[in-house]
């Protein structure tokens, strides 16, 4: 998980891939870029945007001009802004491939590293407190016994759905912080279907938006989660074997 500010964007390399899940912000765009970089990565073979807003979109101007795109995953939530606009006409322009994602599918990775696609469903929520948050795409990324739970901003009602559809499947060891810890997400209910050991927050230092919030906090550390904070321990790297796993900060 990249430290790019109060925004997510989340590198996943395979023995034989590089997946990016969102991209940052505007703002870190060029960070972005050398983060890409400094991995060795000269392709990168998908792209998942989880939802259109400007942090997890922002950086893909960057990205898709600065580097080879094999396929791009989108939610398709209708969305009108520029940037947005913006980036689907380059997708057009570029020819790269893009498909919509939803709930029930798989994308197979290499040496048996795939990701289930948990969220949306096909008919996106509607009259929620944010239905773009809500179309976000939720994926459980599956190693052996690994399993990370990358949860975009989906909110409350995007986790009620999941539980009622994948509730088995939601178990993972390592949670990415629905929503930047916003207290939208992370219900009791869904905290305690997913189980995780660990819990990654992807947000900035001193943010608008006061994240993460204390009675989300709580949760987690009732919950006995590892806590791990982009904003406080700067890029947050999880490595595993498909057995164990390891968790290292960038900054102590
Ligand atoms: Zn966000």
């Amino acid at each position: 998980m990249l430290d790019v500010n109060q925004a997510d964007a989340i590198l996943i390399q395979t023995p034989q891939q590089a997946i990016l899940v969102d991209t940052g912000d505007i703002k870190t765009k060029e960070k972005l870029g050398s983060y890409i970089q400094q991995a060795g990565i000269t392709v990168l073979d998908k792209v998942v945007i989880t939802h259109a807003h400007a942090d997890h979109l922002g950086g893909m101007s960057e990205v898709i001009k600065s580097i080879p795109i094999r396929q791009i995953y989108d939610s398709t939530f209708p969305y009108t802004t520029a940037t947005y606009r913006n980036y689907l006409r380059t997708v057009q322009q570029k020819k790269i491939p893009f498909s919509r994602l939803h709930a029930g599918m798989q994308i197979d990775l290499d040496n048996g590293i795939y990701l289930k696609v948990l969220a949306p469903e096909k008919e996106f929520i509607t009259g929620s407190g944010s239905d773009i948050n809500n179309s976000s795409i939720v994926l459980k990324l599956v190693y052996g016994d690994f399993s990370m739970l990358l949860t975009g901003d989906a909110e409350v009602e995007s986790e009620q759905l999941m539980l009622k559809q994948y509730k088995a499947e939601l178990k993972s060891r390592v949670l990415k912080s629905p929503h930047h810890g916003s207290r939208t997400s992370s219900s009791p209910a869904f905290l305690k279907a997913v189980a995780p050991e660990a819990v990654v927050i992807s947000l900035g230092a001193n943010n608008d938006y006061h994240y993460p919030h204390p009675s989300v906090m709580k949760r987690y550390q009732a919950a006995k989660m590892n806590i791990f904070r982009t904003d406080l321990h700067g890029t947050v790297t999880i490595t595993s074997d498909g057995k164990t796993y390891t968790i290292k900060k960038e900054k102590r």
